[in-house]
Order: structure tokens, then sequence, then C-alpha cells
């Protein structure tokens, strides 16, 4: 067979090639697509669209493509690089079993990873459901009426409180007071969101200092980062008396036991909540918390889910208070995080129901237990503890035998804690032993010394917990923490919620701005590697080299998709890359005495999330103006340019822009503002269009920040986790996030998150993607996913016009569909559009956004032709269904459009009053063959009403009586 090809072996196409396997079109459904469109080739199309000024100087220079296995086993050996030690480090992250049950059927599910934010509420009941059990979860442990649905880590959590405080309370003060034995990475973190915004942050024993000066707010640590457990509640009252507020960051488990925090006054709670069912991997991804006073829900930061009805009167659920956030509220949001940590907060919040309380609160207690004894053998072996109250963690105060305790520990394969003066600290979890409490005690028992009997204390250890600070409050009563204890019984609640939800494993998610992308099976298995996941992000350097080659070829790799010079891996959404650069850029400024530059130009059709990162960053927003063809305004531009040239900072664009058009004259806008000063910020969550093609780095582009989890195959994971690199040129280099606690030296701008490589353990899935693609697999997903876009664009022509487009007629990578007309002929708007699409088993493209009352449409280069066809069918079927209401056969407000999505239920109905048929109502027909569909997803409730769940605001689990 062989010699029949008359090719030697190593020109044979290899059949396990990954390429492929990621592009969805194929070479006869491409020459297809470009006859529909017009074009003679791929190539030919993107020299028609992309401008030949920006076009890419240098070919990227990356690996060739490995096949998945071949990428897997380069990947398996540095996996190999990290050593999993035993970790009582503490700091925030704790070892933690996640059950299987959960590893498997969410963790590793794409039902569940491959979801989007539930922005569609009525396809996103399931993760919906799981998020409000976390907000209850979160509010029950912590007695704080009101808790969001995740926040990206404990660190930006508290620095999200202090803002949060500074919002609502009545003192005028600038100081913010902060434990010292807060852990380091909060007050770091803390540190760089306090210093743009004017806030004076003062650290030290927390008592003392609110005896001294005036101030905004407090926070303190419960139980501190050396374990003990202060008794706050004076400190509470007086900060009341002062007008000012008192923030929390409680430990989640802790609180199964101690007195929580709301019933003794805070006004914020926040913390990690990753110790429940999240593997530590090396600091990321965790959901953390924040809940507050009931009084300051409407300021408080990230996404709320809440309860409201749909248009049967049934509950659903749907994301509530949504004004306050950046896509509306702009620089005047509550906070610039949109991606946040959906699934890591599924999880955890699965852990709470698979266990429940009588579970947690055992675990809690075995660990108090274990802490006690631990404590108790030390104490009888001669050594002395930083604090007399403990939950998990013991400070030894070691002295001069520090170094050899640690020694040997570390002979041992474990990590204890040494960043204490003159101490070690140790911290237990679930998942320590006996043996593991023998082995600690091995550590410091002094020659010929007998260890301690475990025996021995069993029955007399009484735990570390302050008698008036234990809990006796009860928590988490409601059923569905009480009824899904056995494996088969949470198996199938698990699939009971992610059947009611629509993720890219059933359909195509054609989301503009999201590229909802394959995420592929190999890309996802390194994630769960013990090597990845087990890792500490504060173990020694030596331990974690693995990760540091991980992190050291992906920037290298991701330098050259970008054209700059250096990058940051350690924010974990586009929002908080936005956020760094934004910083990176004031203090370059700042370090050249131009520290008065603080005004950021941002075009009106910018993501929300830019106007509200730069002003996190203390920088004044000035909206630039966009022409009717949907481009920056040059001469508004100039003007802007001229008015603000002394103050000038930077300038925000997205490129190609949100319009999804490549503006001709990028490159003289980018020389425009460096002209008069300022730097060039490209936000980068369109990159999709660009990898391989051009280069922000090479066009003019001084800072980006990347969607991982948007081009570079992170799932969305239901709204996170995500990372949001930082890339600048190289004059900018200097003033990258830096990291502390993580063993960065000290530098200008800080730490952003709160482990130094942010969602590390989700890194290894854009490594693998772009070791599997290599730089001509990369530039054909480019070129294809603009094929496809094209390809849309025509096909749905005559039924939906595209708004933007450049003067030949091309699109970019997504394009804007204009339903607006439709409003004065049918009463239909693009809403109704996209819930109509739920009946055909659609998730809506991107609804008005960045223009009111349109489409955006994304296809991506994931996405076959028999799919991308299948929706461009359905669309022209919805089109035809609005045309009778145009002809006024049906009315304008009892469509099938109106009454979109349509449950089983209501179709069922003994009386159907509608003026069309119930199968209609259904979608039943494949819009292409019009016969009976075989496959049919049914959206579990009707369409939500937003506004009666804002006006009722209820954002816990449904009592189960509202069901009947
Ligand atoms: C998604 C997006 C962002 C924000 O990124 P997150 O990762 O969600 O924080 C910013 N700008 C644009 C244009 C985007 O599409």
């Amino acid at each position: 067979m062989l010699k029949q090809t008359a090719r030697p072996l190593g020109e044979l196409e290899n059949p396990n090639e990954f390429i492929p396997r990621h592009i969805g079109i194929g070479e006869a459904d491409e020459q297809h697509m470009l006859s529909v469109i017009g074009e003679a080739s791929r190539r030919a199309l993107i020299e028609s669209i992309v401008p030949r000024s920006i076009a890419r100087a240098r070919e990227m220079r990356l690996p060739p493509p490995a096949t998945e296995a071949a990428a897997l086993l380069e990947l398996r050996a540095i996996a190999n690089r990290n050593q999993v030690f035993r970790s009582f480090i503490g700091q925030g992250y704790y070892g933690t079993f996640t059950p299987g049950v959960i590893l498997r059927n969410i963790l590793e599910n794409p039902a569940w990873y491959t979801a989007y934010t539930p922005y569609q509420a009525e396809i996103s009941q399931g993760r919906m459901e799981a998020l409000v059990n976390f907000q209850t979860m979160v509010c029950d442990l912590t007695a704080m009426p009101i808790a969001n649905a995740s926040m990206l880590d404990e660190a930006t959590a508290a620095a999200e409180a202090m803002t949060l405080a500074k919002r609502m309370v009545r003192s005028r003060s600038a100081n913010f007071l902060v434990a010292g034995d807060c852990h380091p990475q909060t007050i770091e973190v803390v540190r760089t969101r306090a210093a743009p915004l004017g806030i004076n942050v003062v650290v030290g024993v927390v008592p003392d200092l609110m005896q001294q000066q005036d101030y905004f707010a407090v926070l303190a640590q419960y139980p501190s980062t050396s374990g003990m457990i202060h008794d706050m509640r004076a400190c509470v009252d007086q900060a009341h008396a002062k007008q000012a507020a008192f923030i929390v960051a409680a430990d989640l488990l802790a609180l199964a036991v101690l007195a929580p925090p709301g019933e003794w006054g805070a006004d914020v709670v926040v913390g990690s909540t990753q110790r429940f069912g999240m593997p530590m991997g090396a600091g990321g991804p965790h959901a953390a918390y924040l809940a507050c006073r009931d009084d300051y829900k409407r300021s408080m930061p990230g996404r709320l889910v809440g309860v409201s009805v749909d248009a049967h009167g049934n509950p659903a659920y749907r994301l509530a208070l949504q004004t306050r956030e950046q896509h509306i509220r702009r620089e005047k949001a509550t906070s610039n995080i949109c991606t946040a940590q959906v699934l890591p907060a599924v999880i955890a919040s699965m852990y709470a129901v698979y266990h429940g309380p009588q579970g947690l609160k055992r675990i809690a207690q075995r660990v108090a237990a274990y802490t006690a004894i631990l404590a108790a053998g030390l104490k009888q072996m001669g050594w002395e503890l930083s604090a007399p109250f403990a939950f998990d963690t013991l400070v030894v105060k070691t002295g001069e035998s520090t170094d050899i305790i640690a020694g040997r520990a570390h002979a041992a394969h474990a990590n204890l804690r040494n960043t204490f003066p003159g101490g070690l600290g140790i911290s237990l979890d679930e998942t320590t032993t006996r043996d593991d409490i023998r082995l600690l005690w091995s550590f410091f028992a002094r020659p010929g010394q007998a260890l301690p009997d475990f025996a021995g204390f069993e029955k007399g250890v009484e735990p570390l917990i302050p008698p008036e600070l234990r809990r006796t409050s009860t928590f988490l009563a409601h059923p569905v923490f009480n009824s899904h204890h056995s494996e088969t019984g949470m198996l199938r609640y698990i699939r009971s919620l992610s059947d009611k939800d629509l993720a890219l494993d059933r359909s195509m998610i054609p989301l503009g701005s999201c590229t909802m992308k394959l995420n592929a099976t190999s890309e996802m298995i390194p994630v769960t590697w013990p090597e990845f996941a087990h890792v500490h992000p504060f173990a020694p350097r030596d331990q974690l080299q693995g990760y540091a080659e991980l992190d050291e070829q992906l920037r290298a790799w991701l330098c050259e998709a970008t054209g700059y010079a250096g990058i940051s891996l350690q924010p974990n959404a586009g929002s908080q890359g936005e956020y760094a650069g934004l910083l990176a850029i004031k203090a370059w400024h700042a370090s050249r005495g131009q520290a008065h530059r603080t005004v950021c130009l941002i075009p009106s059709s910018a993501h929300g999330t830019n106007p509200a990162s730069a002003q996190m960053a203390g920088l004044q927003v000035a909206v630039t103006a966009c022409d009717d063809n949907g481009n920056v305004d040059l001469a508004d531009l100039k003007t802007k340019c001229e008015q603000h040239s002394e103050q000038l900072a930077c300038i925000m664009i997205t490129y190609p822009s949100t319009h999804g058009v490549f503006e001709m004259q990028v490159k003289e806008l980018c020389a425009i503002v460096h002209q008069h000063g300022g730097r060039v910020y490209v936000d980068g969550a369109n990159m999709n269009a660009l990898v391989g093609v051009a280069a922000p780095g090479e066009f003019g582009g001084d800072v980006s920040h990347l969607n991982l989890h948007k081009t570079f195959c992170i799932p969305h994971g239901g709204g996170g986790p995500g990372v949001g690199p930082v890339c600048v040129v190289e004059d900018l280099v200097p003033f990258l996030p830096g990291h502390r606690a993580g063993g960065l030296p000290e530098h200008p701008v800080g730490a952003i998150s709160a482990a130094p490589l942010g969602n590390a353990a989700v890194l290894p899935i854009s490594w693998m993607y772009c070791r599997m693609m290599g730089a001509a697999g990369l530039t054909q997903a480019t070129e294809t996913a603009i094929l496809s876009a094209n390809y849309i664009s025509v096909r749905l022509r005559e039924h939906y016009p595209t708004l933007y487009a450049s003067a030949n007629g091309h699109v970019a990578h997504e394009c804007i569909l204009d339903l607006r007309p439709l409003k004065d002929t049918s009463g239909v708007m693009a809403e109704d559009v996209a819930k109509r699409l739920m009946d055909y088993g659609f998730h809506a493209p991107t609804l008005s956004f960045p223009v009111p009352n349109t489409l955006m449409v994304e296809p991506t280069e994931s996405e076959t032709l028999e799919e991308i066809d299948r929706f461009c069918d359905a669309m022209i079927a919805i089109r035809e269904e609005i045309r009778r209401v145009e002809r006024g056969e049906w009315p304008q407000d009892d469509n099938p459009l109106k009454n979109a999505p349509h449950t089983a239920e209501s179709l069922l109905a003994a009386e159907w009053t509608h003026p069309y048929p119930r199968e209609v109502g259904a979608a039943m027909a494949d819009p292409k063959t019009g016969s009976g569909r075989q496959l049919k997803y049914w959206p579990p409730v009707a369409r939500v009403d937003n506004v009666y769940g804002d006006r009722n605001l209820f954002c816990s689990c449904v009592p189960t009586s509202a069901y009947e």
C-alpha cells in the first residue's frame, strides 16, 4: 500500500492530526462557502478583508503542530517537573477531596464546562439553580442576608469589599485599616487596588489602629492567616459608631463550627470556597464569595442570580440587578467583573449539596479535632504555640530550630509554612489523616524523644475554639442540601440540572465577541492531572518547575501570536488584564514624571469592562465618537487628543472593532495617540480574527489583554474561569504585575491576583491548543473563522442585513445582524428572535451589544458547515414567521416569537388559544427538510420576567412551596 502512493513515509498525512479536528470546515465545504461569498480562495478573501498595512511582518515562530497523543506526552513531561508534596501551608489554599461524582460529572463534563454565562435565562436554569445554591450556601454559612454568585479570588473579593464599603459608608475618611494577620496575598492585592483610588491602606493590629485614626472600613481575617481566632465583636461595634464598615475575610469551612460574622455584625464577608472540592491547582481557578448587608445589595460587585417568574407564573431564575454591571453602567459600574468563576462556584455548591449540613459540620469538626490533637501533642513535646485558639492552623514557635524542622518536613515531601519569623505554620484540612499527625509530630521530635500517642488524645481533647465563638445556629436547612447524599441521587441531580441547559455539547453558541469555539477533550484532560491540580501556589519554587516551564512556553507563544515583548498570565479574566494593562500605562507615565496623564479615550462602541477598568485604575474616561460606518471617528479622535493632549494617558480600542470590522485607519489612529504622548490599549477579545494574520504589537498597540477563554480554548464554564493575560511592548515590560508572596520582586504595580499565576490550573488548555495547532493551524483557524462569519452574513443578507461591513461588503470574524427595522413592521425585537431560537434548539447570538436591538453572530472556526447551515436555516425560518406577522396573519402580540420560548407544558395545555398550531410553537418541523425533528430541546421555563425579579429581589433557594 505504501509503495503505491509513491510518497515517502514522512509526507503521508497523519490521520491523527489535530487541526482538522479543531477546524470544522473541510476543503470541499470551504470551496462551497467561498463560492457563496464570491471569492476565489481563502487567501483572497483574507487579503480583501485585512488591511494590507497591518498584515503580519513575519510568521509566528511556534513549534510544528503535534498530535493529541504527542502533545499530551510532552505536557506530561512538563507536569512531572512539578513535585506534589503533602501541603500543610494553608494561607488560603487547602487539600480537599473532590467527590468523584462531581469531578467526572461537572469538572470533566462538557455539559457544564462548555456552557456560556447565563445571560439567556431560559436555557441556563440548571447552572443558575446551582448558583442559587452557592449563594444560599454562602448566606447560610456566613449568616449574611445576601451573597453574589462568585468572585475571582479571595484577595480581589477583599479589594472589591473595600470599594463597596467606600461607596456605602458615611465616613469620609480615606483610610482603610487592614489586620496584619490577613493573608499576605490579600494585603498585597488590596494595596494594588487602593492606590489608584486614593485610598490609604494602613496595616497593623486592628484594635490598636482603630484607636489611633479615622477610617472608612476595616478588614480582618477569621481565623487569621496564622490561625488565631480573634473575637472582633467589640471592634465591629466601634466601627459602626464611627459610620465605618467592618469587613471579614472568613474561611467557609471554619464557619461550620465558628460563630459566623453575620451574627456579630459584619457588614461584608468575603473568602474563598476552594476547599469545598476544588483542587489547589497552584492558585486557581477557585470561586471566591462576597456576602453583604441587605442595604448594600444594589451596590455589590459581581453577578447575582435571582428568582423571578416566567410568563406562566412559575418560578424561574435569572441574573438580577444587571443594571449595576459594567455592560450598562460603564465607568459608573460597581466593578469591572465580567467573566467570574461559575464552574468552581458550581462545584463548591455541589460539594455542599453532596455533604449537606451534617457532613460539612463533621468535616469541620474533624479538622478542628485533628488540629487540637496536633497542638496537644506538640505541647506535650515541649513546643510553644503562638496562639491559644485555632481552627485548622497552628504556628509553632520553633526559634532556632526552624530550618532544621522545615528541612525534615521537606525530606519527607511535606511543606510547612515557613514565612513566620521564628515559627512554622501548619494547616490541616479534610484530607489530613492520623498518619499525617504522627508525621508532623516526628518533624518536631528532639533526638530520642518519643512521639505522643494519638489514641491517647482522641477522647479527651477539646477543640481550640473559644467557647463564646462556637457556632450554635443551624445552616443549609433547605431540602436541596438534605436530599442528594447518595451517589445515585447526586448523579441524577447533577444530570437533571445540566439537561435544562444548552451548552456547546448540544449546539452552536454563536455569541459575537465571546468566541465559543471547541474546547477539545485533549486540551481539558491535563487540568485534573495531580501534578497540576494538587500543588500549592506558595510551595517552594523548586516544586513548581513544571508550572514555571508551562508559563514560560505559553508566554513565548502568546508573544509570537500578538507581536508583544512581554506577557503576564496572572490576571484571571479579561477585565483583570485590562486593569493590569492600564496600571502598567499609568506607572510608565509616572516613572517619567508624567503622573498627571490620567485621561483615557474610549470609543462609544467599547465593551463595558473598558470604561469600568479605566475608572478602577483612577483614569478619567473621555468618550470618542464612531462614524456612521461604525468606525472610530478620526476627526473626533484628533479633536479629543488635542483637547486632552497634556493629560492624555491612553486610548482603549478593540480590534477588529466590536462592530465586527477591520478598520482601515488603525495605524493612523495609533500614530495620532502616540503623537500626543498617549499609549494605545488594544482590547484583545477579538484576537480570533487576528492570530497569524495581524499582530497588535506590530501595528501600533502598546498593551493588550487576551481572553484565553475566548481565543485560546479555555471553556467558558458557564461564566468562568477565565484567564486574561496582559501583553505589553518592550518599554512597558517592567510594569507587568508582580507578586511578592509568590517570590516575584517588589515593583511599581504590585499583584493583580491572589496567586502569582492566577488561574494556573487551566493554562494547560491553551498550551495544548497552541502546541497542537502550530503556526499554520492557528492561522488557518483565524482565516476559517473569518470565512464562516462572512458566509453567514451573505446567507442571511436578504433576511437580516449586516449592519456594518467594510467597503467591499465583508466583515471580520463576526457580523451584526440589524433587526431594528422589524420593530416597526412587526413589533418583533431582537430579544424575541433570541428567545425563538431556543425553540429551534440554539443559544442566541449576542443580544443588543454593541448596538441595541441587533444580534451579533460569531460562528468561530470550530463549527461545521452543517451546523452553520442549520443555524442559518433556523434564522431564515424565524424570518418567515416574522413575515407572517408583517402580513397581519398573526397579531403582533400573539405569535410564535412573542410567546417564545415554548415549554412542553404550555404546548400540552388542554386549551390552546394562540393563532398558530402547537407544532409551530414547538418548532417541530426541521427548518431545512420540513419533516419532524427527532431531537428537540425543550426549554424548561417560558420567558422570564426580569422586571418582576428586580422588584421582588430574592436570591436564595426557592422554598419548595413555591412550586406547588
Ligand atoms: C469578553 C470581553 C471583555 C471582558 O473579558 P472577561 O474575560 O469577560 O472579563 C472585554 N472586552 C471585550 C470586547 C470582550 O468581548
